[in-house]
């Protein structure tokens, strides 16, 4: 799965959404976030982040931002 970490914080472009071929992409509090099940780990998203915040779980130190973008994909 692909995640979202905190350089999303106040992007204001959703270049990300548009592209997502499943509609995983949810709005959170101050930024976007990946459902990481619904995530098809495309990697469609990844170059249209012009924040560089759409990254791989494979990342060291991505296990606190996939448990982040569930709790707020899962919230509204
Ligand atoms: Fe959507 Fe693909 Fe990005 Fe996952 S990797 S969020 S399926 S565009």
């Amino acid at each position: 799965t692909y995640i979202v970490n905190d350089a999303c914080i106040a992007c204001k472009y959703t270049d990300c959404v548009e592209v997502c071929p499943v509609d995983c992409f949810y709005e959170g509090e101050n930024m976007l976030v990946i459902h990481p099940d619904e995530c098809i780990d495309c990697g469609v998203c990844e170059p249209e982040c012009p924040a560089d915040a759409i990254r791989p779980d494979t990342e060291p130190e991505t296990e606190k931002w996939v448990e982040f973008n569930r709790k707020y994909s899962e919230i509204w």
